[in-house]
């Protein structure tokens, strides 16, 4: 608990020990009054305090004001006892609800651990620690074992486990060695590890994933908006019809003054709204909080209220059902030798970041020398271009070498081919494979089973290779040979297909295809081998770049939306119930409040389960 809730609870416990002794003591009259406004001050003195406050700043309506005005109203009429145990009743509610927000907040918070304190770089006088801002890109920084990574970068020397559970919510650790690529936030294991810094802090993993769920609440689910203007309405409708309840039946029926302003103070107590205002976005927060324990990170309940709908998944090929590591399977050079012609595809390729470029650097296996390169460019979908030792090589797909006019031939492997092509000649081509992630058909089963459907590929890679991938995990449909635009129109026609209570989802890794993450209704991206870009246009980040995890993410948004739901319908209509009991005289002011607090209570006890995570379907 905080000093705040503590400093609730003592005031609690006060004043219902001296509303107990109110309550016993022999008294009548004025000292029985003044027995009861003591525990009625200790306990409510800040409501009506925030209920004067608000009027004065011209917001008259909410639930402080229906508090005050019912306990008040409850004191004038002399139902002493009545208005403390409302008062009281009412503060154990707030106080439950801020201990419920407070837990969900922490649960989001461990993930905030993963914010590092500081990073260890060499010195001359041995290791130094310093602020993880400080460190540039391209120092080399020391983990022991046990310690944070601060920033992300590369290995240089050593070899460890790392435990990753914070980012990806996979428990089995990872090993690396030198080479190796490591994000900041997870934690070194076993060994020493020497790291080349690649990203500053800003735009390390750590902070980038603190932005995105500190940012999380502010895109709001239509639940959650519903709710807000739903309240802006009701509490002066309610106060209305209170009046209304307190002046109308004396006039024109039997019912006397004091029975009906009774009547109308009983349901100002059951009409205050908290339950739904509390326990709707708790549940998006709490589902919100779920997911990025298991890796999956959503960058606002809207995307969970689309995701629960999802009737369409399409997929990216390379990277997002492939590992989007390239394995050479042929070189078949037509002028030159096959080491030559790798170390041109190789330098060609220096300067992009796509799989099949990083594939190819590794198959030649040097470091580039980058003073040979100049202009290099990358050609989305089809390959890329640069000026080496002074020739225009344009290393690439079938697409490319007809753009550039050079008469290619096809190659008998069935595999990705990467054509060169030197100053407009033809110099061969090399075959790559990929191979399909472990989980990906289990990824595409669990789709079909959790009621999507249709899954369908969009690849820019050549057919024979999209139609075998598509084959071996049981996808309903494959377009391939589609460069980053033919994407976006293939999305807009399955768009026409969804339903008008469906939503289309797009899992890309970011590579050549933000903008079909942000067309798509919800944009799930790749997050540890993604791009930055495809972070950015993502709404849910994979962080684990497991496909399966798509499916678990319905699971969690579809659980979610069953709470709200839940407990909108249930709020709703025990309110409605006691609200006409109340209004028809057969609900006392005991009963009023028993019903709006222990509303909220279930309500909010029934958000905290959107925190838990469903188990991978
Ligand atoms: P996918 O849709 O499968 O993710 P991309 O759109 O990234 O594939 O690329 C489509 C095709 O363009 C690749 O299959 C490849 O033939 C070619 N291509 C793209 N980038 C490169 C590159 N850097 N080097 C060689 N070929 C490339
Ligand atoms: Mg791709």
């Amino acid at each position: 608990m905080t000093r705040k809730q503590k400093r609730m609870l003592i005031r609690i416990v006060t004043s219902g020990v001296l509303f107990g002794a109110a309550a016993v003591l022999p008294l009548s009259g004025w000292e029985r009054l003044a027995a009861f406004l003591v525990p009625y001050a200790v306990i409510g003195w800040d409501v009506l305090w925030r209920a004067v406050r608000n009027i004065a700043h011209g917001q008259v309506f909410d639930e402080n004001f229906l508090m005050a005005l019912a306990t008040v109203g409850a004191l004038a009429i002399g139902e002493y006892p009545e208005a403390v145990f409302v008062m009281l009743f009412y503060q154990v509610g707030e106080l439950f609800q801020s201990y419920a927000v407070d837990r969900s907040r922490k649960s989001i918070a461990s993930l905030m651990d993963i914010r590092p304190d500081y990073a260890n770089i060499e010195t001359e006088d041995g290791l130094k620690q310093v602020d993880p801002e400080e460190v540039a890109v391209g120092d080399a920084i020391i983990i022991k074992a046990g310690e944070r990574i601060p920033l992300d970068g590369v290995v240089l020397e050593g070899t460890s486990a790392l435990d990753t559970a914070a980012l990806t919510g996979e428990s089995l650790p990872r090993q690396v060695q030198p080479g190796d690529d490591v994000i900041s936030g997870c934690v070194n294991l076993t060994g020493l590890l020497k790291v080349q810094v690649t990203r500053a802090f800003e735009e390390s993993t750590v902070s980038r994933i603190l932005d995105l769920v500190e940012n999380a609440g502010s895109r709001k689910a239509r639940a959650e908006h519903f709710i807000t203007r739903f309240a802006r309405w009701y509490t002066p409708i309610v106060v209305l019809a209170a009046v209304a309840l307190a002046v109308l039946p004396p006039l024109f029926t039997q019912v006397g003054w004091l029975d009906s302003i009774q009547r109308a103070l009983n349901f100002l107590v059951v009409s205050c709204p908290c339950a739904l205002v509390i326990s709707v976005p708790l549940s998006f927060f709490g589902g919100i909080g779920g997911a990025s324990r298991a890796g999956i990170l959503v960058k606002g309940g809207n995307y969970l209220e689309v995701l629960a709908k999802t009737e369409i998944v399409v997929f990216d090929k390379t990277g997002t059902l492939t590992q989007g590591v390239f394995n050479v399977t042929a070189i078949h050079p037509d002028h030159c030798d096959e080491g030559q012609l790798l170390e041109l595809a190789a330098l060609a390729e220096c300067a992009s970041d796509h799989p099949i470029s990083r594939s190819l650097l590794e198959a030649w296996g040097q470091i580039p020398d980058s003073s040979r390169v100049t202009q290099a460019e990358a050609l989305s979908g089809r390959g890329v271009r640069a000026v080496i030792d002074g020739r225009v090589v344009c290393a690439g797909n079938d697409k490319l070498m007809e753009d550039i006019g050079v008469t290619w031939h096809p190659c008998h492997h069935v595999g990705t081919t990467v054509h060169v092509a030197a100053d407009g000649v033809y110099l061969g081509h090399i075959v790559i494979s990929d191979q399909v992630k472990l989980d990906a058909k289990q990824a595409i089963t669990a789709l079909k089973a959790s009621g999507v459907r249709k899954t369908v590929m969009l690849t820019g890679d050549a057919k024979p290779v999209g139609e075998a991938v598509a084959a071996q995990l049981g996808l309903d449909e494959v377009h391939a040979q589609l460069l980053p635009a033919d994407k976006v129109e293939q999305v807009e026609a399955l768009l026409k297909q969804v339903s008008p209570k469906g939503a289309l989802a797009f899992v890309g890794d970011g590579i050549n295809d933000a903008p079909v993450l942000s067309r798509a209704d919800v944009g799930v991206a790749m997050g540890a081998l993604g791009s930055d870009a495809a972070i950015e246009a993502a709404d849910i980040v994979l962080m684990d770049d497991k496909p399966s995890k798509l499916a678990q993410a319905i699971a969690i948004a579809r659980r979610t939306l069953t709470i709200v739901r839940q407990n909108i319908v249930f709020a709703l209509a025990v309110k409605l119930l006691v609200l006409v009991l109340s209004a028809l005289g057969h609900a006392n002011m005991w009963q009023a409040v028993f019903a709006d607090v222990g509303v909220s209570v279930i309500a909010i006890l029934n958000a905290m389960r959107a925190m838990s995570v469903p188990k991978n379907p």
